[in-house]
């Protein structure tokens, strides 16, 4: 497999105290070190943009541009900042996407900034902000490889401006995220199925604060898997945030590292390449314990978490079965479920 890193990423930068800093991707880079993976550069492209154009409107676009012209920190929002690095950090983000998507092989990219919540305009849905997001590169990544491509989302907020982008295209995309009612970006409901060509393509299954890696297995078991294996993707682009983790501190999931280890897992029995997008995660052990499992499991075929798996409590299992029992209701005309 292939891990890409370029030091780039960090040139995006955000002001100080901010969870989502350069730091992140220390941390990340640590773990895949230790698990013996040598990290690449992507090399320079010249359809990167016209790849981001397929994502994102024009005028967004040169904004963008425009922000990153200045020599300081730049607001977008309350929590979304740009700096002079950010169009070079979230263009190269593209670049290692596309360039891994065309190598066939399965990948980790450690990028910044993440991209899930970046929509057509920038903010997605309802959403208060872009929550951190530039450019949506899993989407962009979805978009250029087109037919069959999966998107499966595990970030623990819902990706909104994937969702957005893809809503009204045979494309699948896949979200676990904690409840909307309870979290950013406050979409992803069940019942959200794609409109158009994208009717049935659009699976969103909210999870309860203090859900467990028992959970989130139940969902993969019972959902997830079933709907990937009936869609047969030729590839599969997994926005991976780390923040599901119980002790991450943006979100109040209860999975241990034994739980991503589990997706993970699952995804690559599918034999087609998987291509693992850095997206959230602010505690900075997970991020470095969590890449280390991720590229060894890939790599070797297995990893130690370190971690016991966690259980959900009653009420949360109970709330998480109603769901799955609601997304069989929306699903089950596409799927067999
Ligand atoms: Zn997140």
């Amino acid at each position: 497999m292939r891990v890409y890193f370029d030091a780039i990423f960090k040139a995006h930068e955000t002001p100080r105290g901010h969870p989502e800093n350069p730091g992140r991707l220390d941390a990340a880079l640590k773990g895949v070190l230790d698990a013996g993976a040598e990290p690449r550069r992507p090399g320079p492209r010249e359809d990167v943009l016209d790849a981001v154009r397929r994502a994102h409107d024009a005028d967004y676009i040169n904004y963008v541009e425009g922000l990153c012209g200045g020599s300081d920190l730049i607001e977008i929002d309350g929590d979304t900042w740009a700096s002079p690095g950010t169009c070079s950090a979230a263009l190269t983000a593209v670049s290692a996407m596309l360039e891994a998507l065309d190598s066939r092989e399965g990948a980790y990219i450690l990028a910044r900034p993440p991209g899930h919540h970046a929509g057509f305009r920038g903010r997605a849905l309802t959403a208060p902000t872009q929550g951190f997001c530039i450019f949506n590169t899993a989407a962009i990544g979805a978009l250029y490889l087109g037919e069959g491509v999966a998107v499966v989302d595990i970030d623990v907020h819902h990706g909104n401006g994937t969702q957005e982008i893809l809503y009204d295209k045979d494309l699948l995309y896949i979200s676990t995220h904690q409840d909307p009612a309870t979290l950013y970006p406050g979409t992803g409901f069940p019942h959200e199925v794609g409109r158009g060509r994208g009717e049935g393509y659009n699976v969103n299954i909210p999870m309860p604060p203090g859900a467990g890696d028992d959970a989130f297995r139940e969902a993969f078991e019972s959902v997830i898997m079933p709907i990937l294996r009936q869609y047969g993707p030729r590839a599969v682009i997994v926005s991976l945030g780390w923040d599901a983790h119980r002790d991450d501190p943006l979100a109040d999931m209860g999975l241990t590292l034994n739980g991503y280890k589990y997706a993970i897992k699952s995804l690559a029995a599918l034999q087609v390449p998987l291509v693992l997008l850095l997206e959230g995660g602010y505690n900075y052990d997970v991020l470095r314990d969590g890449s280390r499992m991720a590229v060894e499991l890939l790599t070797k075929g297995d990893a130690d978490t370190g971690e016991e798996p966690s259980e959900s409590d009653y009420a949360a299992l109970a709330r998480l079965r109603r769901t799955l029992g609601e997304l069989r209701r929306y699903h089950g005309k596409y799927w067999r479920l």
